[in-house]
């Protein structure tokens, strides 16, 4: 385990004097419906440019009461992360490489023109946080509490500058297993027209903005009968990019595997990186090239590639059985989940959930 200094002590916690009910909170953690759910807690840091970051504290969760001239409900300055707790069987709590969401937080709020956080600060606010609220990490297989650390412009000013003043709060949901009743092939409505980002943009930092873009593109998908959509590069109309919320992953069958490069317009998503780790270490050759649409539709074809899938933090893993566009409707291998892509999933999951030895030092203990 790396230890990483936090400023966790520096948050001052005012609890709740309202807390749910033991119980209550069990009914709630036995089936959450992801983000519907919070604890009772979060976590908040305050920024001016006169006092700099300053009011470390943990918080009865609640409303936030705003201006209507609030800069981010007008231009929106805004970025946030998404990460999770996992409890081991021991009862331990772990979270998984916060360090690297600190970093893509710090890029991200670069890009936004937002103060940066010390990563000392992101890591405390989720530690303080999660201690307070450690009887909401569920227990069950697969779940977690899912960590949601984000950032807004708070200045009450219609000038279009970035905001002299910002808060930083992490909220926490607990989640249960993405898939219930097993990991399921999904459909992906690739779209040719509308894109999420395009060069030079913002689609490389996690900002409210890119999620704007892909809701219609995302909506149309469902439409198709989709579950989600997957944009290709905005320059050229020909390489993939990655879907709404998550990294594009190719499996050949020689056994080696292709994602597109971290190109300045797509996320760079933690769970890719891990996952092309474990990928090398189990000897598959990998390769961040970007992947022409033509490519994929001809190795699907004559049966080059065998396996597609998606990732991210909150499903890990998800396969990709079909890709439909308006000129193609095609089947991914046999449409149902692949070998490597479940392999891989479970090699995550195992270290996640303390089952698999963590070799890398990815596990952070709260
Ligand atoms: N791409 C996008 C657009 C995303 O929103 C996410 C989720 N954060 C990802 C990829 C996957 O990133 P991660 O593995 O860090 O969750």
């Amino acid at each position: 385990t790396v230890a990483s200094s936090t400023s966790a002590d520096l948050f001052e916690v005012h609890a709740s004097a309202n807390p749910v009910p033991a119980d209550e909170r069990a009914e709630l953690l036995a089936a959450p419906r992801f983000g519907t759910v919070f604890t009772d807690h979060m976590a908040r840091v305050s920024y001016s440019q006169a006092d700099g970051w300053h009011s470390r504290r943990v918080e009865p969760y609640g409303p936030l009461q705003l201006d209507p001239a609030t800069a981010v409900l007008h231009y929106g300055q805004e970025i946030f992360e998404g990460l999770k707790a996992y409890r081991h069987a021991d009862g331990s709590v772990w979270t998984f490489r916060p360090q690297a969401n600190a970093e893509r937080f710090a890029r991200s709020a670069y890009r936004l023109a937002l103060p940066q956080l010390p990563e000392a600060d992101f890591l405390g606010s989720i530690e303080a946080l999660v201690r307070t609220d450690l009887a909401w990490v569920p227990t069950g297989e697969e779940t977690s509490l899912y960590l949601r650390p984000f950032m807004y412009a708070s200045e009450p000013f219609l000038g279009v500058r970035p905001s002299l003043e910002v808060e930083y709060l992490v909220i926490a949901s607990p989640v249960g297993p993405y898939f219930s009743g097993g990991v399921k092939p999904v459909a992906i409505w690739v779209d040719q027209e509308l894109h999420r980002a395009g060069a030079g943009g913002t689609g490389a930092a996690k900002c409210g903005g890119n999620y704007a873009a892909s809701l219609l593109p995302q909506q149309l998908a469902y439409d198709q009968g989709c579950e989600q959509v997957c944009f290709l590069d905005a320059s050229t109309n020909t390489y993939l990019e990655e879907l709404g919320g998550m990294n594009v992953v190719v499996v050949h069958a020689d056994g080696s595997v292709v994602t597109p490069p971290v190109s300045g317009s797509i996320l760079e998503g933690v769970t890719r990186s891990s996952i092309l780790q474990l990928l090398s270490d189990a000897g598959h050759e990998v390769d961040e090239r970007p992947v022409a649409l033509a490519d994929l539709r001809a190795g699907l074809a004559d049966g080059s590639i065998t396996e597609v899938f998606a990732c991210g933090t909150a499903a890990v893993i998800t396969p990709i059985g079909r890709l439909k566009s308006t000129d193609f409707d095609l089947t991914v291998g046999d449409g149902g989940a692949g070998p490597v892509t479940m392999r891989t999933r479970a090699e995550l999951t195992d270290i996640q959930y303390g089952r698999a030895a963590d070799r890398h030092g990815w596990l952070h203990r709260l």
